[in-house]
């Protein structure tokens, strides 16, 4: 048997025969034209643009239907740029110019396009590269230049492994015969992913070689829970794993049961669990699996699944949604937390260091206006129900108190213009950047809450690129020198008396519950199908233990030392669900 490694995106066990899609691209060889042919292909490309424009309005308003407004959005940026001239021109230019066929010519446009993306050197600005993929495809098809869709046309159960796939195809991929989904690239928080985990099957990204390893037919499984593909198993490990999935099924069923109980630990310390979202829809899946509230509105995905940026309406419209649905529970809206990078279709140039960059409330605090409408809509939704506001990366005082500036202006702006807001609204701010955690006991005397954002902490704290492959081995939310910081953040606030909650990645490992619980966090907000697990944990494990386990990890080195000490104290302290997560 071969084990590819992958990204763990949507959680869940499934074997079955493989459907392997490969890049769409391979099949657009350059047919070069004669001189006489051009205005006939570059009427076939303004033919083509006009009856894919068509195409997309009809989809757009067939998932709309289907899954609602905030889904048919990704269309916008399809529509968009079929609308601009710039890719228009340049297909025609390449055809006039060099005499290429319409379908090369289309490509190779599609493709600078896509390079521009990936240059941007974001990820989730990468993912657009994604939605380019897919006009190509509607375009490649208009011209004659691709086979029969596969992806559209699938009609029995497979396990579907694409090199590449669009947040559209995502979308619309039919369950009923789509058991699982491998994506070669992407990662767990792109685009497509997290289209592709509204599905409910076992989802995994960024599997290289898959592909090429998978043959068509042969039988695969797809681990989501560990990120994993597992290539041609033999029948006595495909009997263990199916049984593992069996055991796995019982034990979300059993999870479910057990959702609404209050997550207090065997010693009655009661935790908040909440969810961390993209998108406004995705409330009515955490209320299901038992979430407290939503700890992280990520609000940047309503730009980024959009052409442009959202009106105040708009972002109104989502918070409502989002609000509503959470039926009084709290919803914490944190502002766009975008990168100059992630920014406009063709946007600045790219900086040399992004993430060390314009980014996220910087970027804000120089684009005044887009940030004063996403300020309006939050004060407005707030007047309806129990909301707070958060800004993302804070490293200097300066910037929390322009941001808190501002949120004050646009305030008295309703006020004179006689539109209901809230008066009161909690504002906090994250703490992912190392000098907020080292002053935060003086920040915390301007804020209401604290929510600790360790995915961008680590990278700070470690000097290691988040997103960078050839790093990722020391990339370790679980090292002593990012544990210490999360400590004195959670110490400072409680001094103080105010919130603090986690909402990085670190609150969906199961592993490093006990030891978030035993440096003070009484908060974890987190991807909401993980809530299950770190429940039952909160309700195995008793908070003297957590305590003595945080000062016993305190002491050691490494995040592999800490990592082992982790699983055999959660081994001790609830060896059914250890026993469980290691079968
Ligand atoms: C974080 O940095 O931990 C965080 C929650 O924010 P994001 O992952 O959206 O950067
Ligand atoms: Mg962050």
């Amino acid at each position: 048997m071969l084990q590819l490694p992958a990204i763990p995106v949507a959680p869940g066990l499934a074997v079955g025969e493989a459907m392997v899609v490969r890049d769409l691209r391979e099949g657009v060889e350059r047919q070069p034209i004669e001189a006489q042919q051009v205005d006939s292909e570059c009427l076939r490309v303004q033919d083509a643009l006009d009856r894919v424009a068509g195409e997309l309005e009809d989809d757009r308003d067939r998932v709309k239907v289907d899954l609602g407004a905030e889904a048919a959005e990704i269309f916008a940026f399809h529509l968009g740029l079929l609308r601009d001239p710039a890719l228009r021109e340049a297909i025609l230019n390449r055809i006039r110019g060099n005499l290429d066929d319409a379908a090369h010519a289309t490509a190779e446009s599609i493709l600078d396009l896509s390079r521009r993306f990936q240059a941007l050197n974001d990820p989730i600005f990468r993912e657009k590269a994604d939605d380019l993929l897919d006009l190509e495809r509607r375009l490649l098809r208009k011209l004659g230049a691709l086979g029969e869709d596969r992806i559209q046309s699938i009609d029995r159960p497979v396990i579907l492994i694409a090199a590449r796939l669009t947040p559209a195809q995502a979308a619309g991929l039919d369950t009923t015969f789509v058991k699982a989904l491998v994506m070669e690239t992407g990662g767990r928080t792109s685009h497509v992913s997290i289209m592709a985990s509204a599905l409910g099957i076992p989802v995994i990204a960024g599997c290289r070689g898959s592909t090429r390893h998978v043959k068509e037919h042969s039988t695969v499984v797809v681990d989501g829970d560990a990120g994993r593909l597992l290539v041609r198993p033999l029948d006595d490990e495909l009997a263990q794993l199916r049984e593992m999935a069996s055991r796995r099924a019982a034990r979300i069923a059993e999870a479910l049961d057990h959702a609404h109980e209050p997550a207090v630990t065997a010693d009655g310390v009661e935790i908040s669990i909440q969810g961390n979202i993209e998108l406004a829809r995705e409330v009515k899946g955490l209320l299901e699996v038992g979430g407290d509230g939503v700890g992280l509105f990520r609000t940047e995905y309503l730009y980024l699944t959009s052409s442009r940026a959202p009106t105040e309406e708009e972002h109104l419209q989502q918070y409502r949604k989002a609000l509503n649905d959470l039926g009084g529970r709290t919803l914490t809206i944190r502002t766009f937390d975008l990168g100059a990078d992630k920014v406009g279709l063709v946007g600045p140039d790219p900086e040399p260091n992004p993430m060390l960059g314009l980014r996220s409330i910087r970027y804000c605090l120089r684009n005044m206006q887009m940030f004063r409408v996403q300020l309006r809509a939050i004060l407005r939704v707030a007047a309806e129900g129990p909301v707070r506001v958060m800004f993302p990366l804070i490293g200097v005082h300066s910037e929390l108190r322009q941001a808190r500036m501002a949120l004050e202006d646009v305030r008295e702006e309703l006020l004179e213009e006689g539109l209901p807001h809230s008066r009161d609204l909690p504002v906090g701010m994250m703490i992912e950047v190392p000098s907020a955690a080292l002053m935060a006991s003086s920040f915390a005397r301007e804020v209401d809450f604290f929510s600790i954002g360790t995915n961008d902490l680590t990278q700070y704290v470690l000097a290691v690129d988040r997103g960078n492959d050839s790093v990722a081995s020391l990339y370790s939310s679980a090292h002593p020198a990012v544990l210490r910081m999360v400590k004195d953040v959670a110490s400072a606030a409680r001094h103080h008396g105010i919130d603090c909650s986690l909402c990085g990645e670190a609150a969906s490992d199961p592993c490093l519950t006990m030891l978030l619980l035993g440096l003070g966090l009484r908060t974890l907000s987190l991807t909401p199908s993980r809530i299950p697990d770190i429940r039952r944990v909160v309700r195995s494990v008793r908070m003297a233990d957590c305590e003595r386990v945080a000062r016993r990890v305190l002491r050691l080195e490494s995040d592999r030392q800490v990592l082992r000490c982790l699983q055999e104290e959660l081994g001790r302290a609830a060896p059914d669900f250890r026993a469980e997560q290691g079968s």
